[in-house]
């Protein structure tokens, strides 16, 4: 049977993620990776465009403007990472939905092609997949799919997401394990979501978990935050802690907009916090700059508020405390 990911894909998540999250880095595996020539995790965001609704998205609020990156600017950047050969995740997503680029399985086949990096990943509502897209993908050398169903009820994702399409997008996820299947491939892996908050039933939860248990290879529940506060009806249901101390992710992570402008990370939904502009500078410029080191220095020195998205975001929760080694590594900061 091809069903199934490697044993060693499996070894790899849990050796460097936290435990239920594809963003977070252990704080053994931070120790090891973090460099000044580039960042070990890099979203690259194909479009904003949607063809969803989703109540909890802030993406039509964003001054950005809906676009879709340039080829030329995409393999750039994809160059400029495979030449420093650090990038642990290629996330190829942001606000938006990837698929919907016209040029997404070509971008696909570009980053494995010059290798980019340990694990290209996508996340994805996997609306307008068809047998067609879903056997280019097979085919495409993608390691890691996260597909967000966030629902196992159609009312709810109906409600949620503002369309009556669950049962479509079930079927193409049940496709792609009988496609997969048949080419007896081990992967790509792919995990399907769904957000624990109180606009879900817990009931609806299980419900979810014995739906795909014996089918995807990874069911995941995960919490939900508010985007920094911008959907205020949220109640943020993701890990929280009375004690702050310094987002770790600004010590391995950027995020690229279509447009080119860069940010630390995905939170930054409304680019509120730009630390550079890739139609303009290298990434290892961005990475080294003052605009990226005074963002660091003012988390050390526990001036949260600086950085605008920081100061309501709880992204930063599951490192714990790393203050002492961040301020040891002065070259991130100075
Ligand atoms: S599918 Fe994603 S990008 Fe689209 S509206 Fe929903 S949360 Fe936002
Ligand atoms: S604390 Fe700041 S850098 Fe860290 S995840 Fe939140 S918004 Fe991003």
């Amino acid at each position: 049977m091809g069903r199934g990911p490697t044993n060693n894909y499996y070894q790899l998540l849990n050796e460097d993620y936290i435990k239920g999250t594809l963003t977070c880095l252990r704080p053994s595996t931070i120790k090891r990776v973090v460099n000044t020539d580039f960042p070990n995790i890099l979203n690259i965001e194909p479009t904003n465009a949607c063809n969803l609704k989703c109540f909890y998205c802030p993406r039509e609020r964003a001054n950005k403007k809906v676009g879709f990156i340039d080829w030329n600017l995409y393999t750039r950047i994809i160059d400029e990472a495979s030449h420093y050969n650090k990038l642990i995740m290629l996330n190829l997503h942001k606000d938006g939905e990837p698929f919907l680029h016209p040029r997404f399985m070509d971008m696909i086949r570009y980053a494995k092609k010059m290798q980019v990096a340990k694990t290209i990943h996508v996340n994805t509502n996997a609306l307008c997949w068809t047998n067609d897209t879903i056997d280019e993908l097979l085919d495409s050398g993608i390691d890691d799919i996260t597909v967000s169903l966030d629902a196992a009820r159609p009312e709810t994702y109906k409600k949620h997401k503002g369309a009556d399409l669950l049962e479509r997008v079930e079927k193409q996820v049940l496709n792609f394990f009988k496609r997969r299947a048949k080419l007896a491939l081990k992967q790509p892996f792919l995990r399907v979501k769904i957000m624990e908050f109180e606009g879900i039933s817990k009931e609806e939860i299980e419900e979810f978990i014995d739906k795909w248990k014996d089918t995807a290879d990874m069911v995941q529940v995960t919490g939900i935050h508010n985007w920094c506060g911008a959907i205020e009806s949220l109640k943020i249901s993701d890990e929280t802690s009375s004690m702050r101390y310094p987002c770790a992710i600004m010590w391995y992570a950027l995020a690229v907009n279509w447009n080119g402008e860069v940010t630390f990370c995905t939170v930054d939904w409304n680019t509120e916090t730009k630390v550079g502009d890739v139609n303009k500078q290298t990434l290892h410029q961005i990475w080294n700059s003052h605009e990226v080191k005074e963002t660091r220095r003012s988390h050390l020195e526990q001036k949260y508020d600086k950085c605008p998205p920081c100061k309501n975001c709880v992204a930063w929760v599951p490192f714990g405390d790393l203050t002492d080694w961040l301020l040891q590594r002065k070259e991130f900061y100075l």
